[in-house]
């Protein structure tokens, strides 16, 4: 059950700063998290000054696969 980044996301990095797996990588419009390196701490949902974070049981499907998806062709925001 990882984390999902929604659309509000404004490219703070606060949330890459704190992931202990490095779990986030950057599109162009959004942080998004990687699902199979994410380890479901819950850290980064109360460190979102914008609340875009969440657990996927309450994400939207559009999210969750936009995360994926994006996560594989996005540089880690930890490089
Ligand atoms: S902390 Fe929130 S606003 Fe900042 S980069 Fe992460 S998801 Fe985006
Ligand atoms: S829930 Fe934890 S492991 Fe997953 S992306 Fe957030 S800070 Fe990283």
């Amino acid at each position: 059950m990882p984390s999902v980044i929604n659309n509000n996301c404004v490219k703070c990095g606060a949330c890459a700063a704190i992931c202990p797996v490095s779990a986030m990588h950057i599109s162009d419009s959004q942080y998004v998290i990687d699902p199979d390196t994410c380890i479901d701490c819950g850290a980064c949902i109360a460190e979102c000054p914008q609340s875009a974070i969440c657990n996927d049981a309450e994400a939207s499907e559009e999210a969750i696969k936009f995360n994926a998806e994006q996560a594989k062709v996005c540089p880690s925001a930890n490089d």
